[in-house]
Formats: C-alpha cells, sequence, structure tokens
C-alpha cells in the first residue's frame, strides 16, 4: 500500500480558529486591529527589532522595501538567481535591473566572494536570500555594503527564528521581508511581515503600506488631517490573518522543535547513503540556529533526479524541486543579467529534491521517505 506522503500540508497549533471568531466577535476585520497589533508586537520584541509590520505575503513586503529603497530605472539590485520570483519581481517593478550572482555550494546561499565585483555605479541594493532558513554571512555583506554605500534587504522569507551569531534573521540588514505563506514554517496561508530595523524608514513604511496616506499617524494623534502625502498600496492583511498568525506564533517553539527535529532524523537516517556519495544532504553545522525550513538531497545528475521523483511518486511519496534559476528564465532576461558565471545555480537547480517536511510530519512517515530514496539507490 501506498503511503501517500504529502510535500506539504498546512496545520493549525493552537488557538487560531479561537482567535478568529474573536476577531468577528469584536467586530474588527479590517487591517491593524488588536491582533495584527498583538503579531506586530511579539516579531518585534522575540526578534529584537524597533519596527514591524504585517503584510499580506513576502511578496508585498518585498514591495514596500523596493520603494523605501527609492529604486529608480536603471539602479542595480545584487541577488542570487537561485530564489524565488518575488526576490526580484519587487525591484524590477521599480524599473530596477536585478544582477544574478551565484551560490556557494554548501549552503546554497549568494556567494559573499563574488559580490564586490559584481557592483558598479548602479548598484544599490544587496538581497541576501537566507535559503533553507539558513543563515547568509551577513558579516562580511554588511561590510560590502557599508563600504560601497549600499542598502541590505534580507529575504527572510524562509528565516523565521534562524539567527547569525546571536541576531534573528531579517534584523541585520537595513529591512528584513518575512513570510507566512502555508508552506513556510509558521504559517497563515498567505502573510508576511517587514521588519524595519532602520528607524529613519519607519515613517515612511507605514504610510506606503497604507495606500500612500499618513493614516497611522492620523490614528495616533499626531496629524489632524488624513490624506495622501506618497506612492503606496494596500499592504495591510485583514484581522483574521492576523488572529490565525498570533496562534501560530504564540507555539513558534513548538513548531520550530517539531520541525528541526524531523529535519534532523532525515540527516541521520540519509547519512550513509551520503557517505557512499551517491546523494548530497545539508551540512548540520548550523544546528541549533536554524530553524528546519527545508531538507533537501542533491543528486548527481537531472536525468537521476527526475527518475528518483517519478521513484517515489510512484510509493505516494511527494518531493519537488526548484527553482528554475532566474537568469535563465524568461523574465529574468528581459529584465536581469548575470554576473559571471552561475555553475553551482544551475548545477543545484537541475540536481535538488526537496523532501516532505512539515509540522505534522511523523518519524514513521519519514523513515519510508528514506527507505524509498535507498531502495532507489540499491
Ligand atoms: C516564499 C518565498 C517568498 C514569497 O513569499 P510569499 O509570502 O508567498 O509572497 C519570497 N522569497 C523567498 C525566498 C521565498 O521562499
Amino acid at each position: 500500500m501506498s503511503p501517500n506522503i504529502p510535500f506539504n500540508k498546512p496545520f493549525i497549533v493552537g488557538r487560531e480558529l479561537y482567535y478568529i471568531s474573536q476577531a468577528v466577535i469584536e467586530g474588527h476585520l479590517s487591517g491593524d486591529g488588536k491582533f495584527s497589533k498583538l503579531c506586530q508586537n511579539w516579531l518585534e520584541t522575540r526578534l529584537n527589532t524597533p519596527k514591524a509590520l504585517l503584510t499580506h505575503s513576502c511578496t508585498a513586503a518585498l514591495e514596500i522595501a523596493a520603494i523605501l529603497c527609492d529604486i529608480k530605472p536603471g539602479d542595480e539590485i545584487i541577488m542570487p538567481s537561485f530564489t524565488f520570483v518575488s526576490t526580484a519581481n519587487a525591484f524590477v517593478l521599480r524599473g530596477g535591473v536585478p544582477v544574478f550572482v551565484d551560490i556557494r555550494s554548501d549552503t546554497l546561499n549568494l556567494d559573499e566572494n563574488l559580490v564586490s565585483r559584481a557592483i558598479t555605479s548602479r548598484t544599490k541594493v544587496i538581497v541576501p536570500v537566507h535559503y533553507a532558513g539558513v543563515p547568509c554571512d551577513m558579516g562580511k555583506l554588511s561590510k560590502i555594503a557599508s563600504e560601497n554605500g549600499l542598502l541590505i534587504v534580507e529575504d527572510a522569507a524562509q528565516g523565521l527564528l534562524s539567527q547569525y551569531k546571536g541576531k534573528s534573521l531579517g534584523t541585520i540588514g537595513h529591512l528584513g521581508c518575512l513570510s507566512f505563506h502555508e508552506t513556510k514554517n509558521i504559517i497563515s496561508g498567505e502573510g508576511g511581515a517587514i521588519l524595519i530595523n532602520d528607524e529613519k524608514l519607519i515613517e515612511r513604511a507605514e504610510i506606503i503600506r497604507e495606500k500612500g496616506t499618513n493614516r497611522e499617524k492620523f490614528f495616533r494623534g499626531d496629524v489632524d488631517k488624513y490624506t495622501w502625502v506618497d506612492i503606496g498600496s494596500s499592504y495591510l492583511p485583514s484581522e483574521l490573518i492576523g488572529a490565525f498568525l498570533f496562534a501560530q506564533l504564540e507555539n513558534s517553539e513548538k513548531i520550530t522543535l517539531a520541525r528541526t527535529r524531523s529535519f534532523q532524523l532525515y540527516h541521520e537516517l540519509l547519512k550513509p547513503l551520503a557517505s557512499t556519495g551517491k546523494i548530497r544532504i545539508p551540512p548540520i553545522d548550523d544546528f541549533p540556529t536554524s530553524n528546519g525550513h527545508i531538507f533537501y538531497i542533491i543528486t548527481s545528475s537531472l536525468d537521476e533526479r527526475t527518475r528518483l521523483l517519478d521513484h517515489l511518486r510512484k510509493s505516494g511519496i511527494n518531493g519537488v524541486f526548484h527553482y528554475v534559476p532566474l537568469h535563465s528564465s524568461p523574465a529574468g532576461q528581459k529584465f536581469g543579467r548575470p554576473n559571471g558565471s552561475l555553475r553551482v545555480t544551475e548545477e543545484i537547480s537541475e540536481r535538488l529534491i526537496r523532501l516532505p517536511l512539515f509540522y505534522e510530519i511523523t518519524s514513521e512517515m519519514i523513515e519510508s521517505v528514506v527507505k524509498e530514496i535507498e531502495s532507489f539507490y540499491n
């Protein structure tokens, strides 16, 4: 019998439905009500940042970030090509040009040693993407940014509750963007947040998120009129999202622990196969500062990956692959450009498989996934 193990499964851990009904009963369903504020306070306190604003997605948070960075047509933004489209799209919407730099073959993160040579007089921002919740080398990247007068926007969509040298991911650059999409660790279906770590950017961030109005200042009583003052859009989520999310945040330690335990079990069970050199698995040195967001294996070729995914699917196991490198995608070719060779990006994107990993995955499920991988290789 096939086990039928999905790749991902949304879940409830605590008071999600109770808080949603409370929001309805209290009669405040638009944004920035009690639960949204509770989430924002939680993020500010737990992650240690002066300002967190909920958004309806990480994509929205990245778009706010691009406006805050004052991206003008032709400005260049250094980022990996091995990432989700929103990392680039947010800047392209402002006329920016993504400059794609290769990743490191160990962490699959932006290779900090290749960043300096990609800088030109048009470069404005570096976007480190913390792949799988594993931190980029923020020490080196921050140094490069400050020496060249660049801003750092962290794409921490996968990085909630991971740390780099004691600092939470998303709080190290000028701005950080989080995702609560149902495939991430902490979820609200769709959802995100922008962390404004540079206090000079807070007031404008509030305006951009509120359709370009000074509504937030008006509510605080700082101004007596509420009016249109800047560009912006509607980037805030409904209270229903905030209510669901707050229940998840209350249980964030439990969720992260379950996730890192599953990661560690995969690691332990696949180690013997990895030591034969047939597959590669993630380095585990980053624990306990990482959040167990993704467990991947790297096969030796595209053809082998296709056959393994097929083998797993026939056994009821849904593995997935990503990303189609942005520099080779139709829009990436039109709007961006590669800097130097992207050999590691190209190799990894053809050979990586993400294994099923979600809050409620059991040890038995992980054992069956590993058994099927082993049977494929034997
Ligand atoms: C998931 C993800 C996003 C987009 O998040 P949404 O909340 O779905 O908009 C952006 N960047 C990375 C690296 C992601 O993994």
